[in-house]
């Protein structure tokens, strides 16, 4: 290549992703030293070339920067090969940012390997932007509750959990009583209101809606995590009562909702959690045909 006469430096120096280079060692304690950044380093992370040089990058690490991925990036420097991988950190005012990230072993004229460059881009928009469309993949669109594709994860989750531990975990199947009859007389709309204010509802008395979830439908589940089935009838027929005492407004004319609530809990014969969904079913079942706003839980004279 003919010789180029101008100063590599320079555009590293100006480049828009974040450069930093350090030495190839200590990778133990404190860390190596940081020996060049660049001006979208400073941009980036607020620490001027002065404050970062002579500092090891852990600066901008803290304790929950993944610890998985601070593994692999410690295995590549280790072996001195190449690595790609993303990561979050700190700017100096405490701002957190991810970062794609590239480390490249950089050898002397002796091709021994004494530096280490890391090329780094700033990719929080687009992380924040996966970070929505997870969260829209796990609610439901009307309600904001959680959906039943985020329920089957999060049973399954409390299933394998309730085998690890023994210990038990309820469920609750909700089911709004004579619901079609609410559309019917007073519209579609006014039904997706009373659906909105149930939710509400499981937020008040849950304060978060981590473990209310909507199905479908007029159909909704809570998952009562360490609780068992004695523990989940006082928690489910406070959920009736209080639907009972909270009448719905539409269009100036008050209306009674009641809902009908199946409970069930795990058991040790359980081999797979759909068992328990099946109990908690039949539960709602019986309290439909006992004449609805009620809550019954599962028992085997059920089956
Ligand atoms: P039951 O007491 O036996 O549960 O009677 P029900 O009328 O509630 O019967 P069911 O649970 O089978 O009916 C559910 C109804 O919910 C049927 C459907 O028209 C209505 N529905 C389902 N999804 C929505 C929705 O998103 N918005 C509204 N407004 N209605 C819905
Ligand atoms: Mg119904």
């Amino acid at each position: 290549m003919a010789k180029l006469d101008f100063n590599f430096k320079d555009i590293v120096d100006e480049a828009q992703d974040v450069v930093i280079v350090t030495k190839a060692s200590p990778l133990d304690e404190p860390g190596p030293e940081i020996v060049y950044v660049n001006k979208a380093f400073t941009a980036l992370t607020g620490y001027t070339a002065k404050e970062a040089i002579g500092k090891t990058p852990r600066i901008l690490q803290s304790d929950d920067t993944d610890n998985e991925t601070i593994k692999d990036v410690r295995r590549a420097l280790e072996k001195q090969t190449h690595i790609r991988t993303t990561i979050k950190n700190y700017s100096k005012n405490g701002h957190e940012y991810w970062l794609d990230m590239s480390i490249i072993p950089l050898k002397n004229s002796k091709g021994k390997v004494t530096h280490f460059a890391a090329i780094q881009r700033d990719v929080s928009d687009q992380k924040s932007l996966q970070h929505q469309l997870e969260t829209l993949s796990k609610k439901d669109e009307l309600t904001g509750l959680l959906n039943r594709r985020a329920f089957e994860k999060t049973i399954n989750q409390e299933f394998l959990r309730f085998l690890r531990t023994h210990n038990k975990f309820s469920l609750l199947l909700i089911d709004i009583d004579k619901f079609k009859q609410i559309n019917d007389q007073f519209g579609h709309a006014a039904g997706d209101q009373a659906l909105l204010n149930l939710a509400h509802l499981f937020e008040f008395l849950f304060r978060s809606y981590d473990h209310a979830f909507r199905l479908g439908g007029d159909e909704f589940c809570i998952i009562l995590p360490d609780s068992s089935q004695i523990k989940a009838m006082i928690t489910a027929e406070r959920i009736r009562h209080m639907v009972e005492k909270t009448p719905l407004s539409i269009e100036q004319n008050e209306m009674a909702m009641t809902v009908s609530i199946g409970v069930s809990e795990a058991m040790e014969t359980d081999v797979e959690y759909q068992e328990l969904i099946e109990r908690a079913d039949k539960a709602l079942y019986q309290a439909k045909a006992k004449g609805r706003n009620r809550v019954v839980k599962f028992t085997t004279d059920l089956l």
